[in-house]
């Protein structure tokens, strides 16, 4: 059975940017070397849809499709993160135990889990997280995790719209951005960021 430190559950941008910069933290902290991440995504993510304008530093017009490819090409440049395309049907376990489901019936270890599933539906059987209606959502019928601090559960995390989080792309992935950097944090036992300088 494989096992990892983070499994993140969503490919949108907020999934995608917590896998991204916990990716990036490779090769500038000991805590982090040798360590494995997955991300465990159904292919839809509502970004498939956008044609984006607003995204800052991202040329005008540029479809969502094609960030979510060029972020995922971003990603795989690190080598220290899988992609799975599969639905998470259950997970049980605890922190640094976690056992994944997914419906073609992989089984996955993770020490711990990011949920970035969106704020459609959550249909993850097993942890006892609580939905609540989304709150910043401009469409009735949404939902959003109960989290304090985008913790759920001991180990469980929530980024994104799954987190309440506006359906804004620089809104998802700055959500998935600040639960990675609390993951390292813990991990480090003090906060820590992700930042890279050019060599002078
Ligand atoms: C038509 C449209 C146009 C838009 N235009 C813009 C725009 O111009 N500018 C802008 O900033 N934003 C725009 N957005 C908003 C932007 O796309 C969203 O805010 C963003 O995609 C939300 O990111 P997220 O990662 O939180 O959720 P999502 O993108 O919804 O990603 C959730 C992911 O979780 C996966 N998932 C859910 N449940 C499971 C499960 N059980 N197992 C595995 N995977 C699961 C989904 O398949 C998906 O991959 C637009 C959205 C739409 C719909």
């Amino acid at each position: 059975m494989d096992k990892y430190n983070v499994a993140v559950i969503g490919g949108g941008p907020a999934g995608l940017t917590t896998a991204l910069t916990l990716a990036s933290a490779k090769g500038k902290f000991d805590f982090v070397e040798g360590n494995r991440y997955i991300v465990i995504y159904e292919e839809y993510t509502d970004l498939n849809k956008a044609l984006l304008n607003n995204v800052p530093g991202v040329k005008k017009g540029t479809l969502g499709k094609d960030l979510i490819k060029s972020i995922r090409d971003q990603i795989n440049d690190y080598g220290n993160v899988d992609f799975l395309e599969d639905k998470v049907v259950k997970i049980t376990g605890e922190k640094g135990d976690f056992r994944i489901l997914t419906q073609t019936g992989k089984e996955i270890i993770s020490e711990i889990i990011v949920i970035a599933t969106g704020f459609h539906k959550f249909e993850i059987e097993g942890l006892e997280v609580e939905t609540v209606p989304h709150k910043r959502s401009p469409r009735p019928n949404k939902i959003m995790i109960k989290h304090n601090d985008n913790v759920v559960l001991d180990g469980v995390y929530v980024a994104g719209l799954a987190a309440g989080e506006p359906t804004m792309f620089t809104s998802a992935a700055g959500s998935g951005a600040k639960v990675a950097c609390d993951i390292l944090s813990y991990w480090a036992g003090k906060t820590v960021v992700v930042h890279d300088v050019p060599d002078s």
